[in-house]
């Protein structure tokens, strides 16, 4: 049984997960993946985030590749080109999913991994959340 349910560890529930379970709530976040896993991503942020989100940035040594200064666009057809200065920083999904993941995990967020959410039901007061393993967790309203 679990205050809340979140399904998928990505940077947006890790993040959720993060702040509610630091709140208190016993939190239960659910990915059909094992962290560390790579997500398809061109990996750029702008650095400004850290900023926003300063406990990202006791792990940020551990994600960050570097810091972009130049951005150079091409046309289609290469007759136009853009190029400004951009502060852009460039991690690799692998490591920058994993930081968040794991600073939720830090702040005592239960995890189930390797599960992948086959449905969301709501059986009287509660909410009913299954996978496609034999597991199903409640979740109280
Ligand atoms: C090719 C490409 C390039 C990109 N480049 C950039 C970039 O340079 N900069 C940028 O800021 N953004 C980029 N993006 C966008 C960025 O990847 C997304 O905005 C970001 O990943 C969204 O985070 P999220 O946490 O919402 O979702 P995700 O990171 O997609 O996480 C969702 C999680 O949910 C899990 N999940 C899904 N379904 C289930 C299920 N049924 N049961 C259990 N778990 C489940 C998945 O395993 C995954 O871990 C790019 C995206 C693509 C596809």
């Amino acid at each position: 049984m679990y205050d809340i349910a979140i399904i998928g560890g990505g940077p947006a529930g890790a993040t959720a997960a993060r702040y509610l379970s630091k709140k208190g709530q016993n939190v239960c976040l659910v990915d059909r993946e094992h962290f560390p896993r790579n997500k398809p991503c061109g990996g750029g942020f702008s650095y400004g985030m850290i900023e926003e989100f300063p406990w990202l940035k006791e792990t940020a040594k551990e994600f960050l590749q570097g810091i972009c200064r130049i951005g150079v666009m091409h046309s289609p057809n290469g007759r136009i080109t853009l190029k400004s200065r951009i502060d852009m920083a460039v991690a690799l999904r692998t490591d920058f999913d994993n930081a968040i993941f794991q600073a939720a995990v830090d702040e005592g967020t239960n995890v189930m991994c390797g599960q992948r959410v086959k449905s969301v039901s709501f059986p009287d007061d509660s909410v009913k959340v299954s996978t496609y393993s034999v597991c199903s967790l409640l979740v109280l309203s």
